[in-house]
């Protein structure tokens, strides 16, 4: 993929938003051949910069008056959006970048039941090259919702196909801002679900999302020296760490519920609650909401056991017993392995309430 994500502007960005140290987020996401940058919403000095856009902001929810050179609207099941395009013309159409937001669109509504903020900006600001950048998302104090995007010139649609960014922006305008700066939350939050919601939304194949868990999600594995989640500040932890206790946690509520509840019925509740990224709650806040709407209190107890000491979870194992396979890059699914229902639930999302009556052949095997 083609992108215009570039190391150093990304890197710049970082060490505007981050002077906490470490590895940054956005230069690793590029090194690791993920295609893009990542936004850095729970980190204070984020927040601070972010006041830098409000003023454009507050002003373009009112009406599109600021820098865009044109406002597309698009409403969507619980909300409404508004495309600004900015910084000059694309290759693209308008009429592809907004079926482009209208598809992130309903990956977040197929798998949350509706959009969490009834306005969302979506500032689309063109950049040299080609492909989606380092993107971010924020709200207001009004609750309205930005996410900023930029886009290469010489952006394709099929760019636009392969792109996860802009869905896993929208996903975190689903979670609420999670206090002492736990990223790992909501990164990891955002990275499980991004390909699942897509993958519900008939995006991308079931055979995608898997191939991808069972490759990546063995980085987010502790290593010597780690601390736990809390308290284990790398690139690999905060991502696939996250995306590992959130997929070992949607396994278990599926176990323990006999398959009729997910974690997509947690992270849905903890929405439906107020819990956007507009909001600050605690981590028992967050984790004792979605525990309530599942019945078993999974979140808060594996929260526990991983936020500060490593836990070392037998990937392989699991994969063999949901009925993934890889084999020289490609996956294969058992459909007579012993867990197999509980992948299937996942991929189609078929134990929620949202879609119990939606069989989605393409969340199939
Ligand atoms: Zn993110």
């Amino acid at each position: 993929m083609t992108i215009a994500c570039d190391r150093d502007r990304a890197a710049d960005f970082f060490q505007m938003c981050d002077t906490g140290g470490g590895r940054s987020t956005a230069v690793q996401h590029t090194l690791s051949g993920l295609n893009g940058g990542h936004p850095l919403r729970l980190s204070i000095p984020a927040l601070l910069l972010s006041f830098g856009f409000l003023a454009s902001f507050f002003c373009s929810m009112q009406s599109p008056c600021f820098a865009a050179d044109r406002t597309r609207v698009l409403d969507v099941p619980g909300g409404r959006i508004l495309i600004n395009f900015e910084g000059g013309k694309l290759d693209l159409s308008d009429e592809a970048v907004v079926s482009w937001v209208r598809d992130c669109a309903k990956a977040i509504t197929s798998y949350y039941g509706k959009f969490p903020l009834r306005k969302t900006v979506v500032r689309i600001q063109t950049t040299s090259g080609s492909g989606v950048g380092f993107s971010t998302a924020t709200a207001d104090a009004e609750d309205n919702g930005l996410v900023e995007v930029p886009l290469g010139r010489h952006t394709t649609v099929d760019d636009l196909a392969r792109d996860w960014i802009l869905t896993h922006e929208m996903v975190h305008l689903n979670f609420p801002l999670v206090t002492d700066n736990r990223t790992w939350i909501a990164e990891g939050m955002a990275t499980y679900v991004e390909p699942i919601a897509r993958l519900q939304a008939g995006s991308v194949s079931s055979s995608e999302v898997w191939s991808e868990f069972a490759r990546d999600i063995p980085q987010g594995l502790p290593e010597r020296g780690d601390r736990g989640l809390d308290y284990t500040n790398t690139w690999e932890r905060k991502y696939w760490g996250g995306a590992l206790f959130f997929f070992i946690a949607d396994l278990e509520i599926r176990s323990r519920t006999n398959n009729r509840r997910g974690l997509q019925d947690a992270l849905a509740a903890i929405a439906a609650a107020g819990g956007h990224i507009g909001s600050r709650w605690t981590v028992e806040e967050c984790f004792a909401v979605g525990d309530k709407a599942t019945g078993v209190p999974v979140l808060q107890a594996l929260y526990k056991e991983m936020r500060d000491k490593p836990v070392y979870v037998d990937l392989p194992k699991i994969f063999r017993s949901i009925g993934v396979e890889r084999r020289d890059g490609q996956v294969a699914f058992r459909r007579d392995a012993p867990l197999a229902a509980l992948r299937q639930a996942i991929s189609s999302g078929s134990s929620t309430g949202f879609g119990a009556n939606q069989t989605k052949s393409y969340a199939r095997d």
